[in-house]
């Protein structure tokens, strides 16, 4: 388990993907945001930057909250997944 990379530990999850968004993130509010924190903190790399604008997926979300915290623009609408809809992981 050790030896084991980011990628391979985040496939022993399973997830229940929802067709409706958990979190969402405030474009507007991006493109108007300096440092953008979200792209380092999330450890599943929801956040990306395309084209200098920011991305967000949710459907691959460790439901870890750091992005809710690092944000400090108000542009994160954050909620855990709908009941039934998430991931549940292998150990713990
Ligand atoms: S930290 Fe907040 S405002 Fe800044 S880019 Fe990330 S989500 Fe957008
Ligand atoms: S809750 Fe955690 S895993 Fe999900 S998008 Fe935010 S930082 Fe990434």
């Amino acid at each position: 388990m050790n030896d084991m990379t980011m990628e391979q530990r985040l496939a022993l999850n399973h997830y229940d993907v929802d067709t409706e968004a958990h979190i969402k993130v405030k474009p507007e509010v991006c493109q108007e945001c300096d440092l953008r924190p979200c792209l380092y903190v999330c450890p599943a790399e929801c956040f990306k930057l395309k084209e200098g604008k920011i991305s967000f997926s949710y459907e691959g979300c460790l439901e870890c909250g750091s992005c809710r915290i690092c944000c400090d623009q108000e542009a994160i609408e954050w909620a855990y997944p709908r009941a039934g809809f998430g991931i549940s992981y292998e150990y713990g």
